[in-house]
Parts: C-alpha cells; sequence; structure tokens
C-alpha cells in the first residue's frame, strides 16, 4: 500500500498499471522512466514485470571465456582491447591452445565456450571453422557460442561469402548460438562519434535475423553510458523489441557501462545509478526478451546483486577469463560460492542453466 502510494506520487502510476496488466511501454513510458528521479519506483516497476517472467530464482552459467586474437583493423573510440598486429600487447592464440584450456574446463564442469576476437586482418575462414570444430569435437554437450554480427561480416569478407552463407559455413561447423556484442548503440550519429567505420544497425540487426531464421539463438545488448542520448537509448531498445517481435531468437539483454580509462573517447565512468535504472528501463522496454543477465564485470557484483531487485534475473558467467574489459582496468573474478552468495541474499534462489537459459539443477 505505501509503495502504491509512492508510485502514484511519482507520476509514473500509468506505467506501473501497464505494467501490472502485461501492457507494452511505449518510447514515451521509457523516456519519462530515464528522466524520473525515483529510482526506487522505477526498479519497483520492473520487479513486477522480472518476477512474474522468472519468478523467485536467478541463474548463472558455468562457462569459460576465450578471445581468440585481440588484433583489429578498426580504431573504436571506445575500445580497450583491440591491438594493431605490431603491439607488444597483441596476442592469437591457436586452436590446439584454445581445445587445451577448453577440454581442463569441461573437466571442471562448464556447459559453455563463449568466443570473442577482433577482425583480424589475416587470419584465414579455414582457422573459425577449424576453431569451432575443433572445440564441438571435445564434447556434443558443449555449447559454441562466438563471434558478434560484427566479426560475422569481417569473416564473410574473408571468406568471399555473402553473411548467410557465412552463417551456414559456421552452423554446419558446430556454432551453435553468435554473441551479441557489436550492437553498442544503433544511432548513426553515435556510431560514427564512437565505432567509426563499424557494421550499421541494420547490418546487426539483419545478421541476428538471419541467424534467428536459421533456427538458432542470440543475445542483444547495449553499450551505454558515452555520448548517446536518452532518446537514443530508447530508439536502441524499441529496434531491438521489433526484431524480437518478428523473430523471438533472442535469450537474453545484456548491457556495459562504457569504461573510459585507456581509451581513446575518454570521460567519465557511467554511475551504478544510472545501471540501476538503465536495467529496470530496459526490462520494461524489452517485454519480449525472457532474460535480463547482469554485467557484473563492468559493474561489479554488488551493484548486480542489486540489480536483481531492479530487473536482472540472471548473473551471467563464471567467466573463467576475461580479455575485453580488464585493459580498461576494470577487473572483478567472482568464484561459484560468491555468486550463489549474492544471489541468496537478494532473496532469490540461486540456480545453474545452460546457454539458453533451461535451468540445469
Ligand atoms: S570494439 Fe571490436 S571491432 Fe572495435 S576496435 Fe575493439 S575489437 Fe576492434
Amino acid at each position: 500500500m505505501v509503495l502504491e502510494t509512492l508510485i502514484r506520487r511519482s507520476g509514473l502510476g500509468d506505467i506501473y498499471d501497464k505494467a501490472v496488466a502485461g501492457r507494452r511501454v511505449s518510447d514515451d513510458d521509457g523516456l519519462r522512466l530515464y528522466r524520473s528521479r525515483d529510482i526506487n519506483v522505477i526498479g519497483a516497476i520492473a520487479n513486477v514485470v522480472r518476477e512474474r517472467k522468472n519468478g523467485n530464482h536467478a541463474s548463472y552459467i558455468l562457462n569459460r571465456y576465450l578471445n581468440y586474437s585481440n588484433i583489429c583493423i578498426l580504431d573504436c573510440q571506445f575500445c580497450e582491447f583491440g591491438r594493431k598486429k605490431r603491439d607488444a600487447a597483441a596476442f592469437e592464440l591457436g586452436v590446439e591452445e584454445m581445445v587445451e584450456r577448453v577440454r581442463q574446463d569441461l573437466a571442471l564442469g562448464i556447459t559453455e565456450v563463449h568466443i570473442v576476437g577482433g577482425l583480424h586482418p589475416s587470419l584465414p575462414f579455414g582457422f573459425y571453422v577449424e576453431m569451432i570444430r575443433a572445440l564441438k569435437a571435445l564434447s556434443p554437450a558443449l555449447h559454441v557460442k562466438a563471434f558478434t554480427a560484427v566479426e560475422i561480416y569481417h569473416l564473410a569478407w574473408l571468406a568471399k561469402k555473402t553473411m548467410p552463407e557465412t552463417l551456414a559455413a559456421l552452423r554446419d561447423a558446430g556454432l551453435d548460438s553468435i554473441t551479441g556484442g557489436g550492437a553498442e548503440i544503433f544511432s548513426q550519429r553515435v556510431r560514427d562519434l564512437i565505432c567509426k567505420g563499424k557494421e550499421t544497425a541494420e547490418q546487426w540487426l539483419d545478421c541476428h535475423r538471419t541467424w534467428h531464421k536459421m533456427g538458432r539463438r542470440s543475445t542483444c545488448t547495449m553499450l551505454y553510458g558515452h555520448v548517446e542520448t536518452l532518446e537514443e537509448r530508447v530508439d536502441h531498445l524499441r529496434r531491438l523489441r521489433e526484431l524480437q517481435d518478428e523473430t523471438g531468437g533472442f535469450t537474453a539483454w545484456i548491457s556495459w557501462s562504457f569504461q573510459p580509462d585507456n581509451t581513446e573517447l575518454g570521460g567519465e565512468r557511467a554511475t551504478g545509478w544510472d545501471y540501476l535504472k538503465n536495467t529496470a528501463v530496459s526490462r520494461l522496454m524489452l517485454d519480449n526478451v525472457p532474460n535480463l543477465q547482469a554485467s557484473w564485470v563492468t559493474q561489479g557484483p554488488k551493484i548486480a546483486q542489486v540489480a536483481l531487485r531492479y530487473g536482472l534475473n540472471d548473473f551471467g558467467s563464471t567467466m573463467m577469463e576475461e580479455n575485453v574489459v580488464s585493459p580498461t582496468g576494470t577487473n572483478f573474478l567472482m568464484q561459484i560460492e560468491e555468486i550463489r552468495r549474492l544471489i541468496a541474499e537478494a532473496g532469490y534462489q540461486p540456480r545453474v542453466r545452460d546457454t539458453l537459459y533451461r535451468l540445469l539443477d
């Protein structure tokens, strides 16, 4: 009753009514939520949707992250991961080395390997096909999730194939899912400022659409907290929601706040307040995406834990290796027991899941 009074006083009562009734919120509602300072009210409204969709548990996955190389032909202004071939910090992993790391982690119980890398100028397409085949050969139960849409276009260029032909060739080699990276913010104004030369929003969406129509799944993402406006965040979420209406192929949404240290773009780090609000607004806008996954690698476990009451229902991965965010000085690692403790303390039951969010325990 007290909560209801607070919600009515905040001026967001009509959005709360929509959430309770399972009705879709508009772009204008999304903007009003972003502009409001009643963060606890926004979280409480998002939690209505979170608990209806995901019940009283929060999940996590045992997986291994792998970066095959950080060598990249692009120079995204927000990125501190990509390197040129001549740089001392540039690296490449061979297929055998990757297979060995994943073999060891399979023995520890992982069910997924998650692979992304830079847009390498000279590794042949055959390298990627061999990588997927060799990893998949380790265990048919291992879910191989790899490549952003941006990498897929790069591989298509290397292979002299179309994007759909490239996806089909990788699927035939054993690729199970593609990753959601590279979406950043869809607005071309923003892309020209933070990742000039990268694929457009339409290309990113078309790659995921094609993959979904092949019967496969992927995740969708947002990189926020740099130069984007709140209107551009809402536009991004609506475009993801439209594709999900069309294909139903996104399993989850994940956001990362921009980590400015050591990047060309620079600037300030997004706050925990912004992360909680962005999470809650995304939960409300993306009414057709079944799961919201935490980004504790950028936010730290404590904010991710609080976000379980702002729309999140998944703690993500145990992340046995991470190279993309750590060069910006953001470095969190967590043990399974710590993830379980954080979930339980927030009042939810910790559950292990697979890549497709099926509960395993
Ligand atoms: S974000 Fe990706 S494509 Fe852009 S520079 Fe970094 S590694 Fe390369």
